[in-house]
């Protein structure tokens, strides 16, 4: 018998990734709260199943989540009063893999209601975007159980390129919401250095050149500040909301962990007045813009 492989969320990342799937051979049953969303999916990958509600992934031996938040997962996972969740529906020994990036402490938990179940539990975000997620070259960090995460591994390559394990559950969480951190800082030092160096006459264009051959190379230099900023385009494709959640999550593990994380803190405030000021579905490249208008 084929095993069903449940996907749920298919936005800007679960799309393509849920399409790489697809195309690997394996039978997906899809499900997003938001129409639109699930059409366009099945028209790209007609030989796809789209679920009524969540009661049909009760069959599924592997059940993987791309969702904005630990809220939106514990929405799919725990249910609610009127539609059962994952939790209830799902077979023992049948594995929710969570690709979002999550709150590690809230993923612990989870994977702790779930393994008393009977139910494996592994946390897989994923680094790298849309465009690695198209060509199927995703950065996968997973959490939880290892013979879970071997077991799981075909599914992981049909995604990704670097799938690494880090640990136990929540693992993969932490270490994607301390990346974040790493990547949001570099784009803020980035932008500033532009908007500082534009105010004293250099070209931007030439700056980040300099910046690429040189020691302030990053991510953001290297494949955003181009691209992104100075093309006036702003559509890198991950939203300046999710980063300010992945930096609010980075700096509760350092409250938890009992770290002061002084330069996180202040990135934090600056990311969170950036999403407040901004339409909900700026990009976060749009940072850069926020910078620049606020300058004195
Ligand atoms: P998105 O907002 O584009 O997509 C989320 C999808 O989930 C939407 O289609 C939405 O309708 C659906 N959804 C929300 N609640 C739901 C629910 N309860 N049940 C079913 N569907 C629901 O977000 P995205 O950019 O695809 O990001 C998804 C996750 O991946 C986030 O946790 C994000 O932080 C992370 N991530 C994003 C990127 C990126 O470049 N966009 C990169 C790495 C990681």
């Amino acid at each position: 018998m084929t095993q069903t492989i449940g996907f749920i969320g298919l936005g800007m990342m679960g799309m393509p990734m849920a399409g790489r799937l697809a195309a690997a051979g394996h039978t997906l049953l899809v499900a997003d709260t938001a129409a639109a969303a699930v059409q366009a999916f099945l028209k790209a990958n007609p030989t796809v199943t789209q679920a009524a509600g969540l009661t049909d992934f009760a069959a599924a031996c592997v059940v993987i989540t791309m969702l904005p938040s630990s809220d939106a997962v514990d929405s799919v996972v725990r249910g609610s009063d009127a539609a059962p969740g994952l939790l209830t529906l799902l077979q023992p020994d049948s594995v929710v893999i969570d690709m979002s990036s999550s709150e590690p402490g809230r993923t612990r938990q989870l994977a702790g209601e779930l393994a008393a179940k009977g139910i494996h539990m592994l946390d897989a975000p994923v680094s790298g975007g849309v465009k690695r997620a198209v060509d199927g070259s995703l950065a996968i960090m997973v959490g939880g159980p290892e013979p879970i995460a071997t077991r799981c591994q075909s599914l992981f390559e049909a995604m990704g390129k670097t799938i690494r394990h880090v640990g136990g559950p929540g693992a993969g969480h932490a270490v994607k919401a301390l990346n974040n951190y790493v990547s949001a800082a570099g784009l803020v030092a980035a932008a500033e250095a532009l908007i500082v160096g534009q105010a004293f006459g250099l070209d931007p264009a030439v700056m980040t050149d300099v910046f690429n051959s040189s020691t302030g190379r990053n991510n953001s230099t290297e494949n955003k500040l181009k691209q992104f900023i100075l093309s006036g385009k702003f559509d890198a494709g991950f939203s300046l909301r999710l980063m300010d959640k992945d930096l609010a999550t980075a700096l509760k593990l350092a409250q938890d962990v009992g770290q002061p994380m002084e330069l996180g803190r202040h990135l934090v405030g600056l990311w969170h007045d950036a999403a407040g000021a901004l339409p909900p579905q700026a990009d976060h490249t749009e940072i850069f813009r926020y910078l620049d208008s606020h300058k004195k």
